[in-house]
This record gives C-alpha cells, sequence and structure tokens, in this order.
C-alpha cells in the first residue's frame, strides 16, 4: 500500500497539468519522501489532456492516468479517482491548482494530532472569481445547510485530506447523483476544517457554467433533503384555511342579499393555484428522475484505459473496460475445447 494517493479530477486541463503534476509532487514528496501516487482523471476532455497525462505518466512511475470513456461530469470523475486510489490518506484537489497542493504538509499534521478522520478546506477568499460566482457559492452554501439533515460545512468544496476507512466508507455509497461533499459528512468521523486562501485558476476557464451549477446544487438539495417535498403540504394547508374563510364570507354574503361579480380576482385565483400546482408537480418529478436513475443501477463511470500504475483490480462503483489486445492474449492462452 502507499502512504498517499492524490486524486484529481480534470476535464480540458491541458495548459495546467505539467505545473499541476510539479507541484503536486514536490508538496508530497516533501511529507511522504517517495511513498506516493498521484492518480489523475481524464474526464472525457476534448483538447490534448489525455495525451500529456500519458506522457507524463511514462516518464513518472508514481503518476497513474484514467482516461473514462467520456465525459461523466466533476464528481463521478473524482468517484472513478478515488475508486483506483491505494494510499492510506487521500488528497483530493482540482486540476487548476485554486487550492494549493502546499497545503497537505499543515493537513498531515493537523490530521495526526486531531486524530480526525477528514481534513476539509475552507475558503477564506477566493480570488479571481467573479462576484456573481461568489454571491451564488455564498448563497447556496447557507441554503444548503438550512434545508439538509447532514452537518455540510459551508464554504468546504471537494479539496480534502481522508484517511483510508474514510474513503472506503465514501466508496461504499452507492448513488448515481453524487454530492460527494455532502456524502464525506455524512459519514461522520472526526472531521475538521483547516482554513485556506483560494487562488486564481492557473489557466484555462471554470469547467463550472451556470447550467452546471444549478444541476449541482439540485444534486445536493434532493440528495440531502426532502424538505421541499413537504413544500405542498404547507401551501395545503394555508390553501385550505383561505377556503374556509372564504366559503364563510361567501355565505355571509348570500344570506345578507348581495353578490360579486369579478372576473379579474376569479382569473388571479386560477392562475396562482395553476402555477402552484406545477411547481409542486417539478418538485415531485425532480425527485422521481433521481429515484429513476437509481433504480437503473447502471455503473457509475466507465474506464476505458489506465496509463501507469500497474494494473488496478476492478473498481466497486465503476467497470474497467479491458482492451481488446487483452482478450487476444486470454484467448491464445486458453486452451480450445
Ligand atoms: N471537472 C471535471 N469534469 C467536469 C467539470 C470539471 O473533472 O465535467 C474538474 C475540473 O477539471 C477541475 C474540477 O473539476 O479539476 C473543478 O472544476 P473548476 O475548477 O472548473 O470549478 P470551479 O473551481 O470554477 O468551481
Ligand atoms: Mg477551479
Amino acid at each position: 500500500m502507499t502512504a498517499l494517493s492524490i486524486v484529481v479530477p480534470c476535464f480540458n486541463e491541458e495548459p495546467c497539468l505539467e505545473r499541476l503534476h510539479q507541484r503536486l509532487s514536490a508538496a508530497a514528496r516533501a511529507s511522504v519522501g517517495e511513498d506516493y501516487e498521484i492518480v489523475l482523471v481524464n474526464d472525457g476532455s476534448r483538447d490534448a489532456s489525455w495525451s500529456t497525462m500519458r506522457r507524463l505518466a511514462a516518464d513518472d512511475p508514481r503518476l497513474v492516468a484514467v482516461n473514462l470513456s467520456r465525459n461523466y461530469g466533476h464528481q463521478l470523475a473524482l468517484t472513478a479517482g478515488l475508486d483506483l486510489s491505494r494510499g492510506d490518506v487521500v488528497l483530493i484537489i482540482d486540476a487548476d491548482l485554486q487550492d494549493p497542493p502546499e497545503l497537505l504538509a499543515d493537513m498531515l499534521a493537523k490530521m495526526r494530532e486531531e486524530q480526525a478522520d477528514v481534513v476539509y478546506g475552507v475558503r477564506r477568499s477566493r480570488a479571481g472569481e467573479t462576484a456573481f460566482k461568489r454571491a451564488t457559492a455564498h448563497g447556496f452554501y447557507r441554503l444548503l445547510s438550512r434545508a439538509t439533515d447532514a452537518d455540510i460545512p459551508v464554504d468546504a468544496g471537494d479539496f480534502r485530506l481522508m484517511s483510508r476507512r474514510a474513503v472506503d466508507a465514501l466508496m461504499a455509497m452507492p448513488e448515481q447523483a453524487r454530492f460527494i461533499r455532502g456524502m464525506v459528512a455524512w459519514i461522520g468521523f472526526k472531521q475538521v476544517p483547516i482554513v485556506y486562501n483560494r487562488d486564481q485558476r492557473f489557466a484555462g476557464e471554470t469547467k463550472y457554467p451556470l447550467r452546471k451549477m444549478v444541476r449541482f446544487a439540485f444534486d445536493a438539495i434532493t440528495g440531502f433533503s426532502s424538505a421541499p417535498l413537504k413544500l405542498a403540504s404547507h401551501v395545503g394547508l394555508a390553501l385550505s384555511i383561505s377556503s374556509v374563510l372564504l366559503i364563510a364570507f361567501i355565505g355571509y354574503l348570500w344570506l345578507s342579499g348581495q353578490s360579486i361579480q369579478g372576473w379579474t380576482s376569479l382569473m388571479l385565483v386560477v392562475v396562482v393555484l395553476g402555477a402552484v400546482q406545477m411547481f409542486v408537480l417539478a418538485l415531485m418529478g425532480e425527485y422521481i428522475g433521481r429515484l429513476y436513475n437509481e433504480a437503473k443501477r447502471r455503473p457509475l463511470y466507465i474506464v476505458q484505459e489506465i496509463a501507469g500504475g500497474g494494473s488496478r483490480p476492478a473498481a466497486p462503483l465503476g467497470v474497467i473496460s479491458k482492451s481488446p489486445a487483452d482478450d487476444a492474449e486470454s484467448r491464445v492462452d486458453q486452451p480450445r475445447t
């Protein structure tokens, strides 16, 4: 077993890779000597990331380059990397060097001192990110901690150091829609924060456009809370109370011989009720869609190729496809019957 694994999901990060490799190697060496591995996961990049990874892996026996069969998204790429890691402790870090690898030494020390299973990075500042990203992230983390039961730390990303047993516990969770920082909070053990300043991206631009951010936020909330489903009962209760009041009012008008006319008020009620119903239906749809996805029980990812790092055991949550060459060899070895 290796002392330390560093797992990095990469999507179109070619310009960062060389510098990333240097800084990760230096940080790992300073902390654990030569007993480490770096697992780079290529999440279906459309640039030259994979060829660069292969080249780096050819020169560095400590580098394991994993090529997924397509783009699965940040959280699944990370899952693949964790599945294939072998270290006693595992560092998760982004490829863009926004999170400083040099913090590793402090994280290891903290893990040892506090006997913690998880040391997670909390962002004190976020350099070079748009005001919009900062504001949405700020709102999101606070909404999340109010909506969910798991104690998900505020302003913490996936940058964290985990013990082997924490990683194994995480890998025992089979869900498709993964919100890893929340899942890590759910597993328990002792988890301690370490505060740091987030740098700018080393190169390239964010791989989280608004669409992916919204999807991510939905996964987080539907994955950790059924509170939105209870919205319907609250709205329903409020509407029933107002309808009783309305009936009493109409009865009073009828008895006193008055009548009211009004197209506007009628239309307003119809439209508001329609909107509320559709909204609640959509919320239910989110959860049903999630159930549907989970019920299919597909593997979470498919590994097309692994370069360097020797042979890896079959990953429990994904599939490692065999290359046609492997098949040809095994066919030759087997006696025909
Ligand atoms: N990433 C990935 N697959 C994707 C999107 C992102 O593996 O589909 C990786 C990306 O290469 C980076 C990490 O996830 O290492 C975080 O992405 P990014 O830095 O763009 O997010 P931000 O820091 O802007 O939130
Ligand atoms: Mg980033």
